[in-house]
């Protein structure tokens, strides 16, 4: 009998291993900076907010950030990473704020199927936070890559030159 309880509970253990590992693997990526939705409501403006952590996007010629050319680097709105350079910004014409290139590993990419076929997101590295999409329509002279990103999901700092 005791053998057979020991068994029993061996089997148990076994099944909660496979179902504990197949959780893992469905979970979302964890991101260094980590907060609650409650937390980022705290720190952000309602309009970064719904882009940031609702993946929304602004209305096109509504941000600042389009206008800005001069030298400085565009940050993450959430976590404060930096993202984008003024000398990789470019006028795509769309309303929004177009890069050809970020800053080495600081964007991450997934699939989205919003509007029924799949665009690339760009999210932030550090945050996990939306940024936008980047299409293949950029400028031909350099890397032909368009990151066509909210206003609201940047902070601009300029050089300090
Ligand atoms: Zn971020």
């Amino acid at each position: 009998m005791k053998r057979f309880v020991l068994l029993f509970i061996g089997i148990i253990a076994i099944s909660c291993t496979s179902t504990a590992q197949k959780e893992i693997k469905k979970e979302k990526k964890t991101y260094s900076v980590s907060k609650t939705n409650k937390e980022w409501k705290k720190i952000l403006t309602s309009e970064q907010y719904y882009i940031l952590r609702q993946a929304g996007t602004e209305r096109p010629f509504s941000s600042p950030l389009n206008k800005i050319y001069t030298a400085g680097t565009f940050h993450c709105a959430g976590c404060n990473t930096p993202l984008y350079e003024s000398k990789h910004k470019f006028d795509s014409g769309t309303g929004w704020p177009s890069f050809d290139r970020a800053v080495e590993g600081s964007i991450d990419k997934d699939v989205d199927h919003k509007l029924g076929y799949a665009r690339n997101e760009l999210l932030c590295a550090t945050c996990g936070g939306h940024l936008g999409h980047v299409f293949n329509d950029g400028p031909r002279e350099t890397t032909g890559m368009r990151h066509c990103i909210n206003g609201d999901a940047m902070i601009f700092k300029p050089s300090k030159k």
